[in-house]
């Protein structure tokens, strides 16, 4: 048993009370390898951000548990050699399927899980949210539950149509679960492809427009739980420089669409205080080492590749902490 706190770590209450009162948001970003960890603490030293390192159930086989576990226990470190004196870093399973999973994550060091029981009956979802709930709790660790299925693709999370959240449900299952935070479906989407070109409409330019979030969900939800700390899940904006810069290099990543980042800024103000952001980074790092490699054929050093890549991913995060989350500052 490793707690967290030995690690100097920390879980979500504190930063999502701060959250809530200042009307700004948490950066949850994914990680599976050293580059992505190096430019998400670099990020959040530089601009003085708390934020959520998210393993999902995909990085764990993808790194090994262990490793992943060990080098958030370097983050912290390496937070600190960057000068930033107080860093404020959750380690927090992503998606969490199984009881077993999520009390492996505990027992190791983990500072929060998700258990997503969101594609289960109701009283089942409830059942396995409020057992994890109860072991998490012994040790100080935070959990996070979801009412709502989103579409999309990620990892090993997968659903064709959203369901949207019942905001009717949402008090009966917090306060049946104990839950700390809860993630809902108001029209975010995991993936690169968040919208069907059918679902959208076009610009004068013929670009897509995805349809808007769902706020009057989100506001039905706030009202019926005050306070209480709201998650959005897949909200990468999937910027357009970097989908045409795969594309002119190689790739190909058709109606490649996301979350327009207005809409998420005017998210963060509210109670929504845990924003996950996961396939612009993919995308940053794509679109730099494929335009390394098309105008670059003879290096084949990966530190030629991937330093570019860190740096543009680390750009990507600062932005996303200053001009959308507006989490910057908030953890001297
Ligand atoms: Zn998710």
């Amino acid at each position: 048993m490793v707690s967290y706190k030995d690690l100097g770590l920390v879980n979500t209450r504190e930063m999502f009370k701060g959250a809530i009162k200042g009307g700004y948001a948490i950066p949850a970003f994914n990680f599976n390898n050293m580059e992505q960890m190096q430019a998400i603490v670099s990020a959040c030293a530089e601009t003085k951000s708390p934020v959520i390192l998210q393993v999902s159930s995909g990085a764990r086989k993808y790194a090994n548990q262990t490793l992943l576990r060990y080098m958030a226990q370097g983050a912290v470190e390496y937070a600190k050699e960057l000068g930033w004196e107080h860093p404020q870093i959750c380690l927090h399973l992503d998606h969490g399927d199984t009881f077993e999973l999520c009390k492996s994550c505990v027992d190791m060091g983990f500072s929060s899980v998700m258990i997503d029981g969101s594609h289960l009956p109701y009283e089942e979802n409830i059942a396995l949210t409020k057992r994890v709930v109860e072991y998490a709790h012994q040790f100080d660790v935070t959990v996070e539950g979801e009412l709502g299925v989103l579409a999309g693709i990620e990892d090993e999370v997968s659903a064709e149509h959203h369901t949207y959240t019942r905001p009717e449900e949402v008090v009966d299952f917090v306060s049946r679960t104990g839950v700390d935070s809860l993630a809902i479906s108001i029209g975010t989407s995991h993936g690169a492809n968040k919208f069907t070109p059918e679902q959208c409409t076009r610009d004068e330019n013929g670009h897509l427009v995805p349809p808007p979030l769902r706020f009057d969900i989100l506001k039905e939800v706030e009202k019926r739980l005050p306070g209480f700390p709201i998650v959005l899940h897949g909200s990468s904006s999937v910027p357009q420089e970097y989908v045409d810069i795969i594309n002119a290099n190689g790739g190909k990543l058709k109606d490649a669409i996301g979350i327009p980042e207005d809409q998420l800024r005017e998210a963060a103000k509210s109670a929504v205080c845990k924003i996950n952001i996961d396939s612009d980074g993919r995308l940053a790092m794509t679109a730099t080492i494929r335009k390394f490699f098309n105008e670059q054929p003879d290096k084949f050093d990966p530190r030629q590749y991937l330093g570019p890549a860190r740096e543009e991913l680390k750009k990507l995060y600062m932005h996303k902490i200053v001009n959308v989350l507006g989490s910057d500052g908030k953890a001297q």
